[in-house]
Order: structure tokens, then C-alpha cells, then sequence
């Protein structure tokens, strides 16, 4: 019995909480395929009485702390202009 992507990304967002970077990693997926898959597991989720929890990209220079709650991470801090960002983080409550 193979699970599909999306219950597979479920199934590690109920374990805990995932960075993007984690995520596209463990399972190889382009940004564009993992985000949507994050919008459509949100919208499944929601169904179920389940929410996707969004904590924002942080910038690994300056520390400061986006306010988007995108599903993919961003190019660039809007602060120091770094493109070195952390996060978006999720997980499933
Ligand atoms: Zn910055």
C-alpha cells in the first residue's frame, strides 16, 4: 500500500513541525510542485478539522522575521536584501 505525496507530507507534518528546505529535500520535489502541494493538503486539511500552521521565513543575516505566511519561501529578506532565508516552517494541528 504506497501512500500518495500529499498523505506522505501529512504524515510528516503530524509528526512535527517541517521547514520547506526539509520537506522538498526528503522527498525531492521542485518548489513549485511542493507548494502546491502545501496549498491543496490546506485545503484537504481544513475538511477534516485539521489546520496547516504557517510560522514565517526568517533571515539567517539580519534575524528579521517575515510576516507572509506563503507557502513557499521567499527570494529575498525585505530588510538586508540577503537571499539567504530560513523557513517557511509548517506543521499540522
Ligand atoms: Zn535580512
Amino acid at each position: 500500500m504506497t501512500r500518495t505525496r500529499r498523505q506522505e507530507i501529512a504524515a510528516k507534518l503530524r509528526e512535527g513541525e517541517r521547514s520547506f528546505e526539509d520537506l522538498r529535500h526528503e522527498l525531492v520535489l521542485t518548489v513549485r510542485t511542493l507548494e502546491d502541494d502545501l496549498g491543496h493538503l490546506r485545503k484537504s486539511l481544513r475538511a477534516g478539522g485539521e489546520r496547516l500552521v504557517v510560522r514565517p521565513a526568517v533571515c539567517a543575516d539580519c534575524g528579521f522575521h517575515l510576516s507572509s505566511t506563503a507557502l513557499h519561501p521567499p527570494g529575498r529578506c525585505p530588510k538586508c536584501r540577503s537571499p539567504r532565508l530560513d523557513g517557511p516552517w509548517f506543521h499540522i494541528a
